[in-house]
């Protein structure tokens, strides 16, 4: 047993066993100051437990130890077979570890279990074998140059990568960024949200247990303003894989200009569900809950903007108010819960402030509007709430709530519907429900977004990109083209006889 391994136990009955240390070469060790963070539970405000922070000094060690294994034949020389085997290995563990995995996070984060049971576990699973499948499959090309030159690409890997993560999805923004960068040969160092620092810990143990030579998957939790920043802008770092707000995006952009470092973005959102007078309502509505308050609405890609068009407005929202209120709110390992509290106070605090700005700005509250009773006066829990006659000047319209907190506005023409959904800073994704499939392509063709959902919303598959478009992101995860992430092409010029 290391010295920071400590047992939970989890209202479900599970007791979990990791590592609170910091996981560095292969290994659990204490930080090198005596900071430590505190995890709470957002269901009962209880603390979980501390887990140590890593200063600069410790950043240095975990960049020393990745320099290292990206240098060692252990690693360096694995052939594509032994790659896929390892990461094949680790998928397994995931699998087998389901449940501790998001027992972890459910008590860290809120999300109701049984939903991450059903859906995130075999997502995640799935993402790693998928990128397990890709790790023989990165060629380059050969160019035909003339009759005695030609040219060819290798795609190599990139080196030490940086992986700063958030707190609403712990364990499969680390699965999007660990699978493709381990397919293409690099070494990791994680950083989650000083929020959710657990499921990382978890995660680190199985992947020494598949097998990686020390040093290429490591862990260092802390504050962003200190580790993350001193990881971020590390010498030895040469790529920054970063999910979060659109503010930290750009901080961390400016820190990786010095050095040119590659760096891929996925940031906020404000996406628009565009429902044409023509959709199947029933479906739009149903597809409006699934894709605004999944996760209590703290999801990335949230349609958290629902536009109508005028003459089926009141018709939808019936729909959409009744089957919102049907969402059970609860303790997330409650079977039937649907909706769990919001994953931290800061959170909690930020999302009210949006609720009353709504109010005063003079949007009408349809259900909802405050902190959701039912469970005691411990926790963070917000009831699903619905604003309509929200226009354009309104902050709700504008900004990310990261909530459960959706606002309706109406258009009366296909244009006035684009233009307000492209009326907006963010770009991440779009939702279209039409019965008319000239409309459903026109006007996907014509969001500025990098994502459109035609009659669903936000369903995620790992074999297609996820990515945002103006300020929501640069590059992409998942898919084939989450591979360019982590991997540099090289060209090679080959004289076959050309004298000079
Ligand atoms: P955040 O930007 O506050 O923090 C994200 C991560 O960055 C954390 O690990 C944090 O510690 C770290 N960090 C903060 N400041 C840093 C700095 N100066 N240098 C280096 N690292 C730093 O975001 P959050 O509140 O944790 O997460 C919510 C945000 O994440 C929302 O805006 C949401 O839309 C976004 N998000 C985007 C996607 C996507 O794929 N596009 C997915 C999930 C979440």
């Amino acid at each position: 047993m290391s010295t920071t391994e400590i047992t939970v136990k989890a209202p479900n009955g599970k007791e979990i066993s990791f590592d609170t240390g910091l996981f560095i070469n292969n290994e659990f060790v204490k930080g090198s100051s005596s900071e430590t963070l505190t995890s709470i539970d957002p269901a009962t405000e209880e603390p979980i437990c501390s887990v140590e922070v890593a200063t600069a000094a410790d950043v240095d060690a975990a960049v020393a130890a990745a320099r290292a294994a990206f240098a060692n034949p252990a690693w360096r020389d694995q052939t594509p077979e032994q790659r896929a085997r390892l990461l094949h290995k680790a998928a397994d563990l995931v699998e087998a570890h389901t449940e501790a995995l998001f027992t972890l996070q459910a008590l860290n984060v809120g999300k109701p279990f049984p939903s991450s049971m059903a859906q995130e576990g075999p997502h995640t699973v799935g993402c790693l074998r998928y990128y397990a499948g890709w790790a023989d499959k990165l060629h380059g090309q050969a160019v035909p140059v003339s009759k005695d030159k030609f040219g060819y690409t290798l795609r190599q890997p990139l080196g030490v990568c940086a992986a700063v993560t958030p707190w609403n999805y712990p364990v499969t923004n680390a699965v999007w960024k660990l699978g493709p960068a381990l397919a293409t040969g690099n070494c990791v160092i994680m950083k989650p949200s000083e929020y959710t620092p657990l499921s990382a810990l978890y995660l680190a143990r199985l992947f020494r247990e598949a097998g990686y030579p020390p040093g290429v998957v490591q862990v260092l939790n802390g504050p962003g303003q200190s580790t993350g920043e001193a990881l971020v802008a590390h010498p030895g770092v040469d790529k920054v894989a970063f999910t979060g707000s659109t503010a930290t995006g750009r901080r961390i952009l400016k820190s990786a200009a010095g050095q040119m470092k590659k760096t891929s973005i996925e940031a906020g959102g404000k996406s628009a569900f565009l429902v044409f007078d023509d959709a199947n309502l029933e479906q739009a509505a149903k597809w409006a809950i699934v894709g605004g308050f999944s996760n209590a609405g703290q999801v990335c890609s949230a349609n958290s903007r629902i536009l109508v068009q005028k003459g089926v407005q009141q018709q939808f929202l019936d729909i959409f108010a009744r089957m919102a209120q049907a969402s059970k709110v609860g303790r997330p390992f409650d079977a039937a819960t649907t909706q769990g509290p919001q994953a931290s106070k800061m959170q909690y605090d930020k999302i009210m402030g949006y609720i009353e700005s709504a109010k005063s700005d003079g949007a009408e509250l349809v259900i909802g509007g405050g902190r959701f009773e039912g469970v005691g006066d411990k926790g963070y829990f917000i009831q699903p709430t619905i604003f309509k006659g929200v226009t354009r000047d309104m902050k709700i319209f504008n900004e990310e709530i990261f909530g459960p907190v959706l606002a309706v506005t109406t258009f009366e023409t296909e244009e006035e519907a684009v233009d307000l959904a492209n009326d907006s800073t963010y770009g991440l994704a779009a939702m279209v429900f039409t019965e008319n499939i000239k409309v459903a392509h026109r006007t996907a063709a014509r969001l500025q977004s990098g994502m459109v959902y035609i009659n669903e919303s936000n369903n995620v598959d790992y074999k297609l990109s996820f990515r945002g478009s103006k300020q929501s992101g640069l590059g992409s995860e998942l898919g084939e083209s989450g591979l360019d992430a982590y991997l540099e092409e090289k060209v090679i010029h080959v004289n076959l006889g050309l004298e000079i």
